[in-house]
């Protein structure tokens, strides 16, 4: 069943002299607080296309200066610039690319709703906070991919792809050697040899960036499906005998058991040695990243290889050693790049396709200027993930103890 939004906020406006009343929506972007994000959830091209229907941007001073899109862009194009403190009082949507900081939080109140990557199945306390306050909160990385209707809002599909593109220039920027064949009067260099781990949207667009700087390049996914997707590019896909297919719902991988894995990881090592280069891109959906290089690995690349961890992360990445946010370089010379939030690092680009994303997301989502929320939808039921008081998202209900019950323990009110 739908249910409009109740903001407290949604009101009649319309031209005085007219008897047409129209009812519009405030949608605040806010400037991002976590150190290093440059991204801006809506570029100023977005908002004539929000306008129509009845949806007005708010833009918060500052929020584009990461991307090199000053207030003046916004403003030109229609949005009003306002400050924090005025865009969660009247704001109706808040629009983000990462999560709420702790300050904003705190100034959300019931009724509003947020919209933006907030990692529900990572971060199940955000949501239940959230809720808590009576918050809508709709996250874009429960979008279901292969549904195409819902491509144009793919927020994880488009970041990966700017974060596959940058790793292989990181890569590139560390290595001490060229990647293409150069034949020169001064000697011939030989072309780097690039392994990608992990092929899906990240890893094809890095394998498709080293190729493009002339690399050669092999690919390596446990999803057999992607083989096709990585010789299409130009690349060899490597083949593992020790372990078979590990396709899981959905177009993901599934976690493999023990045994898998060390079997993987063995039989790796002896491919990786082989390489100069080594980007990482593996993940599995609400999982650790697992670990693909290891300790060993590690110790027989040659001195002046270079690895790329996309998984990094707090809870560890695909790389044995790698620290999220650092560059390290081993005792025999191996330098790795713990590479975190790389989108962030390409933020005009990111923040167009991001833009582009949440636009289509936010038009999805409005009907005659108000949220419409219908879980029944299949494209609400993956991204709504707290609606009402409650968290209405079951993978994620089934993270939060208390709403196994039903209840997320909390009221709905804000405190
Ligand atoms: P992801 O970020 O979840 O993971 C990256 C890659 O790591 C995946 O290809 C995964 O198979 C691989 N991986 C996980 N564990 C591994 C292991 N132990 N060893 C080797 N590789 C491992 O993936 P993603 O980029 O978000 O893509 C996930 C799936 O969604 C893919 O099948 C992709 O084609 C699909 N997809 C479909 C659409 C669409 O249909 N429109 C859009 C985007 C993505």
């Amino acid at each position: 069943m739908m249910d409009m939004v109740d903001s407290g906020a949604t009101r009649r406006t319309g031209d005085p002299g007219s008897m047409d009343t129209v009812t519009r929506i405030k949608a605040a972007v806010v400037r991002e607080a976590t150190p290093g994000e440059r991204r801006v959830a809506l570029v100023p091209d977005a908002i004539d296309r929000l306008r129509p229907a009845g949806i007005d941007v708010l833009v918060e001073s500052g929020a584009g200066d990461g991307a090199w899109l000053p207030d003046a862009a916004y403003a030109d194009a229609g949005a009003s610039i306002v400050s924090a403190a005025e865009l969660y009082r009247t704001a109706d949507v808040i629009l983000t690319v990462t999560r709420p900081s702790p300050a904003a939080m705190t100034e959300l109140r019931k009724g509003q709703a947020v919209i933006g990557m907030l990692a529900p199945l990572a971060i199940p306390e955000l949501a239940a906070d959230l809720a808590a306050r009576g918050v809508t909160a709709i996250s874009l990385d429960g979008l279901p991919r292969t549904l195409s209707r819902a491509q144009p809002m793919d927020a994880l599909t488009s970041q990966s792809n700017v974060a596959g593109y940058k790793a292989a220039l990181v890569a590139a920027g560390e290595y001490g050697r060229f990647f293409p064949l150069l034949i020169t009067a001064a000697g011939t260099a030989r072309p780097a040899k690039v392994l990608v781990l992990g092929t899906g949207v990240a890893g094809l667009q890095a394998i498709g960036t080293a190729r493009r700087l002339g690399a050669v390049v092999s690919g390596y996914d446990i999803r057999p499906s992607s083989r096709d997707e990585v010789t299409s590019l130009g690349a060899t896909f490597l083949e593992l005998t020790s372990v078979g297919s590990a396709a899981g719902e959905g177009g993901y991988a599934r976690e493999l058991s023990p045994d898998e894995r060390e079997a993987q990881q063995e039989e790796l090592s002896a491919h990786i040695a082989r390489h100069d280069v080594v980007i990482t891109t593996a993940q599995v959906p609400g999982r650790r990243p697992p670990l693909l290089v290891t300790e060993d690995a590690v110790k027989a690349m040659a001195p002046g290889s270079v690895i790329v961890d996309m998984g990094a992360s707090a809870l560890g990445g695909n790389v044995s050693g790698s620290q999220p946010g650092e560059t390290v370089v081993t005792g025999n010379g191996v330098t790795i790049v713990g590479a975190e939030n790389l989108a962030a690092t390409v933020p005009a680009a990111a923040s167009a396709a991001y833009s582009r994303n949440i636009s289509a997301l936010l038009l999805h989502l409005t009907s005659d200027g108000a949220l419409a929320i219908d879980t029944g939808d299949e494209i609400q039921a993956g991204v709504v993930i707290a609606h009402d008081g409650k968290i209405v998202h079951p993978a994620v209900a089934a993270l939060v103890p208390a709403s196994n019950e039903g209840d997320t323990g909390v009221d709905g009110t804000a405190d």
